[in-house]
């Protein structure tokens, strides 16, 4: 049997046609047809005003700190629980991140969490929807409102999720998503900032063209900013893409109920939820482990990777990597954010890619459930 990826995309013949257009085509005077459709179309989806299509979600983050002017001597909470990318572009502008427990529940920050990190520096929080997880947001809104600091939505692994009836990707003043290869949705590599707010939007613009104002053509830098930008290609694969996005997130939501038609009984064994008023668009499906087992994620990874099965650790709290070592001088993220040091070490990610059949599935989850049942009968021996 062939290796069983973790993550990889649906690449039809719309997505080979529309790249092939946009290579043949798409230059000169039709050098933005792409950026415009896929942009046009991304609005639409998410609910925003404004769409801007960007070399990825890191870069999306950067902008949006950097168009709030975010900088030293502020502070930006992070959930300890996510992806580095989330929190590196708070270094990036020079501001120190705090990293926040989360909520055991939905394994994302809440406004408890939240309200525990604020300070008088805080500025803005990140707020990441985790594996298609979505955190309870409204709460969350109240209490950014009350502290009046911006909140930022990290909506990389959530295309397609939704928080009482609204998209993820339409919270706060800037939701960033990401079409890394292994994403819901896919430009290769790509990202993409989406607000409602004018100015905010002028100001993302500008920083993004090396400090053009928008449609300067005498190459007039008004200041020293980035140059974030997406190809002509890029754009055309994800427009195919986006016009795919129902269709995909059908896919990926059969993919969870094979998973959990297999293993919703197992005792001690939690998958991503979906509490009422969220849809999940389930990125990854992530199990969770109670200690019962004594099966810590590097053993389940380990074994499962003996037969031909791929999977990633859970995230590591960010507050526990070397990366973060001198923000946290005596592991203090430990001493604080106990779900976040409870739940990693006994999480995984399973196969969630587009090529996954239901025969996969069924090997995956027959070998995770002899893992689990050999580890009992040592655990009662
Ligand atoms: C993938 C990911 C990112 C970064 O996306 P890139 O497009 O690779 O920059 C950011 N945040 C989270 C939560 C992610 O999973």
């Amino acid at each position: 049997m062939e290796r069983i990826p973790v993550a990889g995309p649906s690449i039809t013949q719309r997505e080979i046609d529309y790249v092939t257009d946009a290579v043949t085509r798409c230059w000169y005077s039709e050098h933005n047809h792409y950026h415009a459709k896929f942009e046009a179309e991304a609005k639409s989806y998410f609910g925003r005003k404004y769409a801007v299509a960007l070399p990825s979600c890191t870069s999306a983050l950067h902008l949006s700190l950097a168009a709030l002017g975010i900088g030293p001597g502020d502070e930006v909470i992070v959930p300890d629980l996510t992806w580095i990318a989330s929190a590196a572009p708070v270094s990036y502008v020079g501001a120190r991140p705090v990293f926040a427990d989360v909520d055991p529940h939905n394994w994302c920050i809440s406004a408890e969490t939240l309200q525990a990190c604020m300070t008088k520096a805080t500025r803005a929080v990140i707020v990441v929807d985790l594996y298609g997880n979505m955190p309870d947001m409204q709460p969350i809104l109240e209490v950014a409102r009350q502290h009046e600091i911006a909140v930022i939505e990290d909506a990389a692994e959530a295309i397609g999720s939704e928080y009482n009836g609204h998209m993820a990707g339409s919270f706060g003043i800037s939701s960033c998503i990401s079409f890394h290869g292994s994403k819901t949705l896919t430009t290769g590599e790509g990202g993409m900032l989406l607000t409602d707010n004018d100015a905010f939007h002028a100001k993302v613009q500008h920083l993004r063209d090396h400090g053009r104002e928008p449609g300067d053509t005498n190459f007039f830098n008004t200041a020293v900013g980035f140059k974030y930008k997406m190809s002509s290609m890029q754009a055309a694969l994800g427009l195919a893409q986006m016009e795919r996005a129902p269709e995909l997130i059908e896919m990926k939501r059969q993919i969870f109920r094979w998973y959990q038609e297999r293993l919703s009984g197992i005792p001690g064994l939690t998958l991503n939820p979906e509490p009422a008023g969220v849809r999940n668009s389930y990125w990854m499906v992530t199990a969770i482990f109670d200690e019962q087992y004594r099966l810590r994620k590097h053993k389940i990874k380990e074994a499962l990777t003996a037969r031909g099965i791929d999977t990633r650790p859970f995230f590591h709290p960010l507050s526990s990597l070397p990366a973060y070592r001198d923000t946290f001088p005596g592991r203090r993220g430990q001493l604080h954010n106990e779900h976040a040091y409870n739940i990693s070490p006994n999480g995984i990610n399973l196969p969630s890619g587009y090529n996954l059949t239901e025969s996969h599935v069924d090997h995956v989850c027959h070998e995770l459930k002899s893992l689990l049942g050999l580890n009992r009968q040592r655990m009662a021996a």
